[in-house]
């Protein structure tokens, strides 16, 4: 079976090897993980989620009646953290997610970034997608770079048409260098052919799967304003705040749905 997620880690070395622009990327704080989605469903191809993000400000959920405005219930104070994922001794600080099978089904023909790159291969879209989600690690360790829009005023969420053409650009350029064509030749087939022509396709996940270490809600000990409000607890966390290579598992994906693999060893044997 294809490890997907560890051949676009290897391309994602490559990438960042022969791209100057992007070789401030150190690829140990980074983890390329797997997320189910369907290839007929509407969705993200892929996501780079960051780690480095500082703490929250305080604050707190209220609840008010709605005939009298007054303050009938509040949660106590609380932060937003980001999880601790760590390798060894290394912390990492971005994750970068590709839906399986959806990614592996990427294809430019009818998209919005067929025109930027003229007549070349479909699969290209693949290609150009990793780049992207690259593009999003922020030089200034600040987090999510943030997208220049065209009038020079910058945006953290929209990706403007600018971004598309600066990627388009390093694709191309990262192709010019004439990478081994053993690093991407998996990026040609979709998920049918991928099955065909390796016998399953499997990727790292979280232990936590369909989770992953996500943003959380901390309560901090802050005095109450009016002793009369009554405070509403906080759910407790159900997710790990700290994760190590032992939340790393490896799933095979399927069109509809996904199961774990174990290592051989890892079950007494019977
Ligand atoms: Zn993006």
């Amino acid at each position: 079976m294809i490890n997907y997620t560890e051949r676009i880690a290897l391309l994602m070395q490559d990438i960042v090897a022969r791209t100057s622009r992007l070789s401030f990327i150190d690829l140990k704080e980074v983890i390329v993980f797997a997320r189910f989605g369907r290839s007929d469903a509407e969705g993200a191809f892929a996501t780079c989620h960051c780690l480095t993000l500082p703490e929250s400000e305080p604050g707190y959920f209220f609840w008010k009646d709605r005939e009298t405005g007054q303050l009938t219930r509040r949660s106590p104070w609380f932060v937003t953290k980001s999880p601790q994922v760590r390798l060894g001794s290394t912390r990492v600080k971005y994750l970068i997610s590709f839906v399986l099978p959806r990614f592996s089904d990427q294809t430019l023909v009818g998209s919005r970034k067929a025109d930027l790159y003229g007549r070349v291969q479909p699969w290209i879209a693949k290609l150009d997608t990793i780049v992207h989600e690259l593009y999003h690690i922020d030089p200034a360790q600040g987090g999510i770079r943030a997208v220049e829009n065209a009038d020079g005023s910058r945006s953290y969420r929209s990706h403007g048409p600018m971004v598309y053409e600066d990627c388009g650009g390093r694709v191309q350029a990262y192709l010019a260098t004439k990478p081994d064509p053993a690093l991407y030749d998996f990026l040609p087939h979709d998920f049918a052919g991928l099955n065909r022509r390796f016998g399953g396709v499997v990727g790292t996940t979280f232990s936590n799967f369909p989770s992953f270490p996500q943003r959380y809600m901390e309560t901090v000990d802050l005095p109450g304003t009016d002793p009369a409000v009554r405070i509403e607890p906080l759910k407790t966390p159900t997710q790990p705040v700290i994760y190590t290579e032992d939340h790393l598992h490896v799933r095979q994906f399927m069109e509809a749905s996904t199961r774990r693999l174990t290592r051989k060893g890892q079950h007494c044997a019977a």
